[in-house]
């Protein structure tokens, strides 16, 4: 079977190989059933239509006159026993109805509701079920589109500025999971994620880095390294705040878990390590290890309240993982916003 989707009019079709070469043997739709179930965790209202074969070929589109109607014209069809009009019980569709438009042409139309009208669709092919005496199906989804993430904002940074440090990058690749994953590739992701957020929230941001670089040089020594994080901030006007991200790691693969770190060198940078990891328990899931206090170098020698963070242990097969996945990024991302955003407005 093929999906082609036809560039001059945009009807989707699905064609079976040998369908233009020789007239197939034609369908009668002798089987129909509709009701409510789930399509990739999602509320949807199927129909099935019985047909003969899985080599069915079919078009689909979408028409408006009072509500939305989707069109399904299955050629080489006859509409065999079923009832031309079939009233539905569900939120999205209203009827079907079943016609033979012309000899071995069926169409079958589906009448969506008002709140049908801003649904997303899908048509599959259907094995038999014989357990079910189901024949082989044509099944139309109708569901609710899925919710786009909605835009991400937090309160409180607007007007302020400060900056984020992705740890590591270019010839340093930070710690190494068991499953390859770096920590430089870790830091710079969730990083740009925070700092999407705060822009996007009315904060003015720098970063250290915003690319798999080194900020000094490659193989620099540590000092130089760090003191180049720090030159950054120091070099920024305005900046209020440094935040360096890191993820952890240890011998163990055993060890886990999340933290924050300061150095108390002003009044602030103890509050600001407290707010982050507050917001990072909050929403992680990560057993949280606590506010320590530490040395770093860039907390130590940033003139700013600074604090760094420790995402989670990259040692840790299983944290890796949800360091490594997208989704689990942009969540410690809004956490860390989140943190700021209490920092500034608290
Ligand atoms: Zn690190």
């Amino acid at each position: 079977m093929r999906l082609f989707l036809c560039c001059v009019c945009g009807l989707l079709f699905c064609l079976p190989e040998a369908a233009a070469a020789r007239q197939l043997p034609v369908h009668e739709l002798n089987y129909f059933q509709a009701y409510e179930t789930q399509v990739d965790g999602q509320d949807a209202w199927r129909i099935e239509i019985g047909i003969n074969r899985p080599d069915v070929a079919y078009t689909l589109r979408e028409k408006t006159f009072l509500r939305k109607v989707l069109v399904l014209d299955l050629p080489n069809t006859v509409r065999g026993k079923l009832a031309t009009q079939i009233a539905q019980k569900s939120a999205f569709v209203s009827s079907v109805q079943i016609n033979e438009l012309e000899a071995r042409h069926t169409q079958v139309r589906v009448q969506l509701t008002q709140a049908g009208a801003d649904c997303a669709y899908q048509v599959t092919v259907l094995d038999p079920d014989r357990r079910a005496r189901k024949p082989y199906r044509l099944a139309i989804d109708i569901f609710k589109k899925p919710q786009a993430a909605p835009a991400e904002n937090v309160e409180g940074v607007a007007g302020h500025a400060l900056v984020l440090d992705a740890g590591h990058g270019g010839s340093d690749t930070g710690a190494v999971g068991p499953d390859g994953i770096t920590e430089a590739s870790v830091t710079l992701a969730v990083t740009r994620d925070v700092r999407d957020i705060l822009q996007q929230s009315g904060a003015r941001v720098v970063m250290t880095r915003d690319a798999d670089v080194d900020v000094y040089g490659p193989y620099a020594s540590d000092r130089q390294e760090l003191q180049a994080r720090v030159n950054v901030g120091a070099y920024s006007p305005g900046a209020e705040l440094f935040v360096s991200i890191h993820c952890n790691a240890f011998s163990n693969p055993g060890a886990h878990g999340m933290e924050t770190y300061y150095y108390p060198k002003t009044e602030a940078d103890e509050r600001l390590a407290t707010l982050l990891n507050e917001e990072l328990a909050a929403a992680g899931g990560l057993f949280n290890r606590g506010v320590k206090q530490a040395n770093f170098y860039v907390m130590k020698h940033s003139a700013m309240p600074a604090s760094l963070i420790e995402l989670g242990f990259i040692t840790n097969p299983e944290e890796e993982a949800l360091l490594a996945s997208e989704g689990y990024q942009k969540k410690l991302a809004l956490a860390v916003a989140r943190g700021i955003g209490r920092f500034f407005s608290e």
